[in-house]
């Protein structure tokens, strides 16, 4: 029997004229992208995250202080890679990933399974381990006037070795 945890992450950023859309690694075409330190990958801080918060390793903001030169506009790819490589340093890999990106803007669908196959190649598992899920706010609140992107993530990690009874 395999030791398993779940995590939860959330995030959301601001929709700024004159950024690129990156979400989960894949850039979208659209007029705004987000805003913020890094290039804004608001689905992947979501799911760095979940997985942070599975092996109760803290917070991205810990692991990656926003103001530090280091990860200004950096990829946040490379910031997930790294958070697979502690996982790993700490004996857990990733078992599964679901998330949703809430965007009334644009339509993600297309998109969706290139953003699965990157997101899985970047924690080396995987496309059928990574679900990724669009929806909108229907209009309502600061997310449905398209003033920014949300995502929520949950992941689930595994132990790398089999647990001792
Ligand atoms: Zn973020």
């Amino acid at each position: 029997m395999k030791k398993m945890r779940i995590g939860i992450g959330y995030d959301v950023h601001p929709l700024e004229a004159g950024r690129k859309l990156v979400l989960g690694g894949v850039e979208i075409p659209f007029g705004k992208g987000l805003g913020g330190w890094s290039d804004a990958d608001v689905l992947t801080h979501a799911i760095i995250d979940a997985l942070l918060g599975a092996a109760a390793l803290g917070d991205i903001g810990r692991h990656f202080p926003p103001g530090e030169a280091e990860f200004k506009d950096i990829s946040s790819l490379v910031l997930l890679e790294r958070v697979r490589n502690t996982l790993k340093d700490n004996g857990w890999r990733t078992g599964n990933i679901d998330a949703t990106v809430i965007a009334e803007q644009p339509r993600l669908s297309e998109h969706i399974d290139r953003i699965r196959e990157t997101l899985g190649k970047t924690l080396g598992v995987a496309i059928g381990q990574v679900s990724i899920k669009a929806s909108t706010a229907n209009g309502l609140g600061s997310i449905g006037r398209g003033e920014g992107i949300a995502a929520f993530a949950v992941a689930l990690i595994e132990g790398i070795k089999e647990q001792e009874q």
